[in-house]
């Protein structure tokens, strides 16, 4: 089966070289000529664990290919995938302008049937405006079929080759064939293929973030209670996620979620919401819980500081939005960045794979150090803000050493307070002021 795949980011990359490993034959199609550029000369323009040796196996076997060409990509293809981008406009609906652009050149392209297949998450009804602006400009016949998708940054690649679930939003028997087809090597042990009318799947995926991002805000609001009530918040945290109606997963407090998905998904569909006159309550109280918490700690910083942040340097430990990504989209570390400058603060920062994206944006304003414990050298205090495998057992009597001031902020709860403070240092969690 021949796949044109249209956008090559995060999605479209991780899809089309996850259809090609699968045995399909893939052209992957971006108008960023830099990006494509990088492909072709077998480099990879994203940091994802495992998708480097994905793509140059599948380019080796003839399999995968890349082109500026979204037409080119598109001729012959039984299936063509949506992947471009749906940022967040000024109002907080998404940006649906490179959709329509991408649904118009491919319906204009195409050579045949196709199933035109929406990865991208876009708001409900978008699917109609795609069938519609494809059927003005098509001479071929075609479905437009909502598949979004469920990867996370980080654990994209196996997330898409071991999905728990693949939603397909249609009502066409043709289109559905065709993706059972497409999805069979994915859903070989067990059928996780779910399949709806297309609305509903649009809103599937908005409705996923939602729930993961308000059990987030959830954990943050009671973790502020727990400060201010002397309880503390990991012991509450285990105590919930052992209830098995509950679960464990995404019950972490912090510094506020970010990325490239919950904070625009969560806006989009509040907007749908005002827009459907169905007020979304929850969602509106998940988005001002977690802008509020991405303060939080450089507010923290400068209590322990008596406001006056002037001269003291503090370092912080990850930039990324999670570990696994270099991605710094809506990034809580460039919040606190911000916050800890605007203070006077002197700000030094690492990170494993995102330093050159936050040089990018914060500049020569902050210093970024390439190691962990260089990064701390001097430092009056330490704020780790992105929870990498390398931050997770420092060792704090050689930190101890190292640092100027005492005070150590775990921005995710992951150190045992008891062994930073047997270092001689002072620990800050979220919600753990009980345990100090
Ligand atoms: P991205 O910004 O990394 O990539 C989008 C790509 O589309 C860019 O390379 C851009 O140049 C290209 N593009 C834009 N218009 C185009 C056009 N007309 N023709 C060809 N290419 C075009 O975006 P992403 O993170 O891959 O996200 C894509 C979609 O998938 C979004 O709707 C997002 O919400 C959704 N999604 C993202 C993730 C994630 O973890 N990043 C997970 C699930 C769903």
């Amino acid at each position: 089966m021949k796949i044109a795949v249209v956008g090559t980011g995060y999605v479209g990359l991780v899809a089309g070289a996850g259809f090609a490993d699968m045995g399909s034959d893939v052209v992957c199609a971006d108008i960023d000529a830099d990006k494509i550029a990088m492909l072709q000369r077998g480099e990879i323009p994203i940091y994802e664990p495992g998708l480097e040796k994905l793509i140059a196996h599948n380019v080796r076997e003839g399999r995968l290919s890349f082109t500026t060409d979204v037409p080119t990509a598109v001729a012959g293809g039984t299936v063509v995938l949506l992947a471009v981008g749906t940022p967040p406009l000024a109002d907080g609906s998404a940006d649906l302008s490179f959709t329509f652009q991408a649904a118009e050149t491919v319906a204009r392209a195409l050579t045949g049937f196709a199933v035109i297949v929406t990865k991208s998450t876009v708001p409900v009804g978008t699917g109609d405006t795609i069938e519609a602006i494809a059927r003005k400009h098509a001479s071929y016949e075609f479905v437009v079929v909502s598949n979004p998708e469920f990867l996370k940054e980080g654990d994209a690649v196996s997330d898409f080759m071991k999905p728990d679930r693949i939603i397909v939003g249609t009502s066409d028997a043709r289109a559905l064939a065709i993706l059972q087809a497409l999805y069979a090597p994915f859903t070989r042990s067990s059928d996780r293929m779910l399949v709806m009318d297309r609305r509903s799947a649009e809103l599937t995926k908005y409705a996923a973030n939602a729930m993961l991002a308000t059990r987030i805000s959830f954990m943050n609001d009671l973790a502020n209670l727990c400060d201010a009530v002397g309880a503390d918040i990991e012991c509450v945290r285990k105590g919930l996620g052992s209830d098995a109606r509950i679960g464990t997963k995404f019950l972490y407090a912090g510094v506020g979620f970010g990325g490239s998905c919950f904070p625009k998904d969560l806006r989009a569909a509040i907007k749908t919401g005002h827009e459907a006159s169905v007020p979304l309550r929850v969602l509106e109280a998940v988005v001002a819980v977690n802008d509020g918490q991405k303060h939080r700690l450089a507010e923290d910083i400068r209590r322990c500081f008596h406001g006056d942040l002037a001269g003291k340097r503090i370092a912080l430990w990850g930039l990324a939005f999670k570990p696994g990504t270099d991605d710094l989209r809506e990034a809580p570390a460039l919040v606190v960045a911000e916050d800890l400058l605007a203070a006077g603060a002197e700000v030094v920062a690492t990170d494993p794979v995102a330093i050159p994206a936050a040089q990018a944006l914060l500049g020569q304003r902050v210093r970024f150090v390439a190691s962990n414990y260089a990064c701390a050298e001097g430092a009056d205090a330490l704020a780790l803000i992105t929870e990498w495998r390398d931050y997770r057992r420092p060792n704090f009597q050689r930190l101890a050493g190292l640092m100027r001031g005492k005070a150590v902020f775990d921005g995710r709860n992951i150190w045992e307070p008891a062994d930073v403070c047997a270092a001689g240092l002072e620990y800050h969690g979220i919600g753990r002021t009980q345990r100090v």
